[in-house]
């Protein structure tokens, strides 16, 4: 019998059912179990490894908010590739005049330009900014913790069809049904639930075809060193046989619709580096474009997007996952609170009012710096020139604010300058530091002064209330911190009681 929202009664009957076991479904997963929803996660993939989520290919960038959400659920700690990783696609060729933090574009930035005391509310002992992981090993953590606070994953099961109405969704893989309240499309680029729930997918078509391939190569010496701009595109060959190259064919390649043969990979290299070299052996390859694409709404009905799903754009600067999870800490809290019947009017909109300007400033900052990679002269000019720039001290520190994350905040309406962005990572006199207070996913309103009427403030929104003094306050006096480490409210000195209560309650309910 195939589930329907009218027998539903014969099914079990899930909080959320995710589609994708990605990083960003399983770390929403995360998120919603904490707060004790019942989630199942439905994956295409029968087994969660692939060579391709693997190192070399599986290496992920992850920026600050990432790298916060993940030591704010004590998540940081158990990734152990982070640890003793060297970057595989460092060029170890080559002059080099600092230690390189970045790119955009392909142009370095380096540390020692960045002005970090411009990042006023940063504190040094806050995590880091930047940090490379492996795909494959942050899926299995996520999944491992996701399975203990009780997530049901079910592998080699992918979502077919789906219905909703106003009271739930049932979700179907091939015959068989399950029934949600809600359903959360974490199913990647080529999303199943965002094509059959009807998302408008607006954006722009790819100037490029993305290659990266591990070969055996029977003339290295034929290729130049690190990254390499030419005519007809570019190639970067980090180790010897890791090579990434860029074709500019309008992104007609797809290895979906082609298998990527040696021959195929062959003729490309000799193509853009304009040499007759020679590959003996293809051992592993993959593409990608610069599509830039976003879910004009990440809500229809009771069916979201986050991740891929919601939005796609080149790899260029290592965004996309970041991006997703940003998505996942950003939604669960407030799907949960929706759910639990917690959230104040309009909670679980706010999910796309600020995650989508976001998704949308990362789809610009890819579209850019495929403008000046152009295999023209007048994006060589303006490569020049944002050489010029990123080689300045404001440069590098704008250049590394925004691809580090540490400039992402949204506009919570105004008040005190740390409104909207993540809360600093304040140490206290016993040496715990705020983010290890939040692995319950909680918010927290946190006050540095003793103020008598905060706790009673909190009681009546049912907010965890913590006092307590630190090491360096950076001149705050109390903050209101959204589960999601998202600073609501703060005060340098007595606090205004009507303010904060009115920021209170744009995100927690008030206690009847
Ligand atoms: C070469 C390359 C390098 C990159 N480097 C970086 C980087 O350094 N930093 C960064 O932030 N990002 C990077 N990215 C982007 C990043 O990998 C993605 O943005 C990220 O994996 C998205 O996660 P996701 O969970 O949304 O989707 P995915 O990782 O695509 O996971 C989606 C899951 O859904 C499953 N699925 C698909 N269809 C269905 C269905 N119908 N039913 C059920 N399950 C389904 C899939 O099997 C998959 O497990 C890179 C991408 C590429 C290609």
């Amino acid at each position: 019998m195939k589930a329907t929202l009218e027998n539903a009664a014969n099914y079990p009957f899930y909080d959320v059912i995710i589609s994708g076991a990605g990083p960003v479904g399983l770390f929403l997963a995360c998120e919603l179990a904490l707060a004790k929803c019942s989630i199942l996660i439905l994956e295409k993939a029968e087994h969660p490894l692939s060579p391709l989520k693997q190192l070399p290919f599986g290496i992920r960038g992850l920026s600050s908010p990432t790298i916060e959400a993940l030591y704010r659920r004590g998540l940081l700690d158990e990734l152990e590739v982070p640890k003793h990783l060297k970057n595989p696609f460092a060029t170890t060729q080559g002059p080099q005049p600092s230690r390189q933090a970045g790119h955009f574009a392909g142009i370095p930035f380096h540390y020692d330009n960045i002005d970090t005391s411009q990042w006023a509310y940063r504190l040094p002992g806050s995590t880091d900014t930047s940090m490379i992981s492996e795909m494959a090993e942050l899926e299995s953590v996520l999944a491992r913790r996701a399975e203990a606070l009780g997530v049901v994953i079910q592998r080699g099961l992918a979502v077919t069809d789906l219905q909703q109405s106003e009271h739930g969704v049932a979700v179907q893989s091939g015959d068989q049904s399950f029934i949600a309240k809600w359903l959360v499309g974490c199913d990647g680029s080529r999303s199943v639930v965002r094509k059959i729930a009807g998302f408008e997918f607006a954006g722009t078509e790819p100037a490029f075809t993305g290659y990266t391939a591990k070969v055996d190569i029977a003339d290295p010496e034929q290729l130049k060193p690190g990254r390499n701009m030419t005519p007809t595109g570019m190639y970067f060959q980090s180790q010897p046989g890791y090579l990434m190259m860029q074709d500019f064919d309008g992104g007609a390649f797809h290895h979906a619709d082609k298998p990527i043969t040696r021959e195929h990979v062959q003729g490309l290299l000799r193509r853009i580096s304009d040499t007759d070299v020679t590959i003996s052996a293809l051992h592993v390859a993959t593409t990608w474009t610069d599509r830039a694409r976003q879910a004009t709404a990440y809500r229809k009905g009771r069916v979201l997007l986050a991740g891929d799903a919601a939005h796609i754009h080149s790899p260029l600067g290592g965004q996309g996952l970041n991006l997703g999870l940003g998505d996942a800490m950003n939604l669960g809290w407030k799907l949960a609170a929706t759910i639990q019947q917690k959230a104040p009017e309009g909670l679980l909109d706010s999910y796309h009012t600020e995650r989508h300007p976001i998704g949308a400033q990362v789809l610009d900052w890819s579209r850019a710096q495929v403008a000046i990679m152009r295999p023209d002269p007048d994006a060589r000019a303006l490569h020049a020139i944002i050489h010029d720039l990123m080689h300045t001290r404001d440069g590098a520190t704008y250049f590394a604010g925004r691809v580090w994350g540490v400039l992402t905040h949204y506009d919570l309406g105004g008040g005190h300058p740390l409104v909207g962005y993540s809360v600093p990572d304040f140490t206290f006199e016993n040496g715990k530091t705020l983010g290890e207070l939040m692995y319950d996913g909680q918010g927290i309103l946190l006050d540095l002064d003793g103020h008598d009427t905060l706790k009673k403030v909190a009681g009546e929104y049912g907010i965890r209330y913590i006092s307590g003094s630190v090491k360096d306050r950076l001149g705050v006096s109390a903050v209101l911190i959204r589960p999601d480490g998202i600073v609501a409210w703060a005060a340098d000195k007595e606090p205004d009681y009507s303010e904060l209560r009115k920021a209170a309650g744009n995100w927690f309910r008030k206690q009847s």
